[in-house]
């Protein structure tokens, strides 16, 4: 059993030595009490548990406390892939819900299973999830001061493998911030989260980038055709320096091997499998 999580890229939330450690204590508390879900429960499931405890913790850029677009709409994107059955789901630009990855959840099960905009709130509303709106007042006031002209990246991500040897992948975001109005971001595509069962991926940065490199299917398919983790991971990093590309990565192969890296400092993580690691 392995779990590895990411909060995204530090310079979200400001960049303070009080903001590092809260995010340290945050990811620590949250890899551990997923990892003790996943003794329990499949990857897929652990998975949505991490990443919905991560969208409830106003200190990262998804579900509560995201970044507000260039409208002072709050719009988020969530998917989540299954590697057992290679089903991936998710919502785009979804307003008013709490936990945009448990409504990816729900529509694994469904045949059209990614959805934008109203239609994913119209089928969210039938699932039963209530109208939450997850403004809050620090972003409201970022917006209105129109600081976002700073890169400001911290999409939320968990990639787990559990006891039976399945992997999978969840990711999630309020986007980039003063985006124009139901921009797509990379955490709903396969760009930015993929598994199947030799990997999973999750990724954050610009998206743009993300998507113009496939870098989550790409790094899963490497791994699928012989590479380790390590090496996928780098040479499709390698690669990404000559569009000076901006992203990072976790990961989880079904081996076992469980690795991250990222393209600027830095990518905020933390990893369980017995013991605890996390960003410094
Ligand atoms: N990847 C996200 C996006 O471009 C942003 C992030 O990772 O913080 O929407």
């Amino acid at each position: 059993m392995k779990i590895i999580i990411h909060g995204g890229f530090f310079s979200e939330s400001g960049t303070n030595q009080e903001t590092k450690i809260a995010k340290q204590e945050a990811l620590s508390a949250i890899v551990s009490q997923s990892y003790a879900y996943l003794n329990t429960h499949t990857a897929l499931e652990t998975v949505v548990y991490a990443v919905s405890l991560l969208e409830d913790n106003p200190l990262f850029n998804a579900g509560l406390g995201s970044q507000i677009q260039s409208d002072g709409q709050l719009r988020l994107s969530a998917s989540l892939m299954d590697g057992k059955s290679l089903k991936f789901s998710g919502v785009i630009n979804i307003q008013n819900i709490k936990n945009p990855i448990q409504v990816s959840e729900k529509l694994l099960a469904y045949d059209d299973r990614v959805l934008s905009g109203e239609g994913a709130l119209n089928f969210a509303t039938e699932q039963g999830f209530g109208f939450f709106n997850p403004i809050i007042p620090q972003r409201q006031q970022e917006y209105e001061q129109k600081l976002a002209q700073s890169s400001r990246l911290g999409t939320v991500g968990c990639v787990a493998l559990d006891v039976d040897g399945n992997l999978a992948a969840a990711t999630s975001t309020g986007g980039k911030g003063f985006e124009i109005p139901c921009r797509v971001s990379d955490s709903a595509t396969v760009a930015g989260n993929f598994a199947n069962d030799h990997a999973g991926i999750s990724c954050t940065g610009v998206g743009e980038d993300i998507v113009s490199a496939a870098l989550a299917a790409k790094i899963v398919t490497r791994v699928t055709d012989g590479f380790t983790l390590k090496h996928a991971c780098d040479k499709s990093f390698e690669e990404l320096k000559t569009v000076d590309g901006f992203a990072g990565v976790i990961g989880i192969t079904a081996s076992g091997e469980v690795y991250h890296t990222d393209s600027h400092a830095y990518m905020v993580w933390a990893a369980f499998d017995g013991s605890l690691q996390v960003f410094n």
